[in-house]
């Protein structure tokens, strides 16, 4: 029977942070730049506003300067658009984030198409999607950075080792599959019109979940001794009429399987956010020439 090992995303994040905070401070002694990140709210969607308080209290921690614009929901597209063209423009801001999802009078792809592609810390903008696709320097969206930085740490090189990425998208699985296909792994993106997807997945010798179905991937899916990667945040109901946090994986039944897997909540999770404080690090390094 395999031993299975958790990834301790929060520990690695919590390590990450405070090494940025290091190059931070070590940024503003020796070049008087503080690195800036501001960060767009439109509504009052309750977990966006969650996200948005972490990221500035964590961008503060870090020593960054963080500027927050909370804009009311009834917020006309034109003046979202007016404010990022002031936010490109503005030299104390180097990072730029527009927290979706947006109100849906908006469109989100007009909007994101509008920051400045190297203010973009979220890596959302085809400028950066398309540098990322053809190896050159991008910034590349924050959740895969973060599950590439843990397999990385865990496994050392990636390189011929079969990877599989459950989900398409373009917040997670594209740059997930980019970002392996970089380390020289072989990847395959599967998603919701895959035929045999646990066929497919007992192939991986990394498996990437980023779904949004509780539960979906089954411990019979993974291939003895992987490494799984669940990036799924999933509410499901308890019976006390409360609710708790699944990932993509039946974490359960991976246990005695896999030979390391993230926790949900405490393994990718984590690991968003110190991402975002890092490219907000790195975008303000080159506007530096640095
Ligand atoms: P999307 O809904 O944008 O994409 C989901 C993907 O999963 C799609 O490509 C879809 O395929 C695929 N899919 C859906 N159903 C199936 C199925 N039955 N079999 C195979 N593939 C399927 O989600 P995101 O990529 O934005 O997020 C995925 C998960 O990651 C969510 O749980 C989200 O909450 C979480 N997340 C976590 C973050 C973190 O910080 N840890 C950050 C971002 C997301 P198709 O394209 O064919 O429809």
């Amino acid at each position: 029977m395999i031993e299975t090992k958790p990834i301790d995303g929060k520990a690695f994040a919590a390590n990450l942070r405070a090494r940025i905070a290091e190059q931070v401070a070590d940024l503003v002694r020796t070049r008087g730049v503080t690195p800036g990140l501001a960060v767009v709210l439109v509504g009052e969607d309750p977990a966006s506003q969650v996200y948005v308080r972490n990221k500035a209290a964590q961008t503060l921690e870090a020593g960054m300067a963080s500027f927050e614009h909370k804009l009311p929901a009834d917020t006309a597209e034109a003046d979202l658009l007016a404010l990022v063209a002031r936010l490109n423009a503005d030299p104390a801001v180097n990072g730029i984030l527009v927290q979706l999802p947006l109100p849906g009078h908006i469109d989100s792809t007009k909007v994101l198409a509008a920051i400045e592609p190297a203010k973009d810390v979220d890596g959302f903008h085809v400028v950066n999607a398309g540098r990322l696709a053809v190896g050159l320097d991008a910034l590349v969206p924050c959740t895969p950075l973060g599950c590439v930085m843990l397999l990385k740490h865990h496994l050392g090189n990636l390189s011929g080792l079969k990877a599989v990425v459950v989900g398409r998208s373009n917040i997670v699985g594209k740059p997930a599959a980019q970002l392996l296909l970089k380390e020289d792994c072989t990847v395959t993106i599967a998603h919701s019109r895959t035929r045999d997807l646990p066929g497919e997945c007992r192939q991986a010798d990394i498996l990437v979940a980023a779904v949004g179905r509780p539960e979906m991937v089954r411990g019979d899916w993974i291939k003895p001794g992987a490494t799984v990667i669940d990036v799924g945040i999933n509410r499901v109901p308890k019976e006390d009429g409360k609710t708790r946090l699944v990932g993509d994986v039946a974490y359960g039944e991976a246990q005695g399987i896999a030979g390391l897997i993230t926790p949900v909540p405490g393994g990718v999770g984590p690991m968003t956010i110190a991402c975002l404080l890092q490219n907000t690090l790195t975008a303000t390094r080159r506007q530096n020439g640095l």
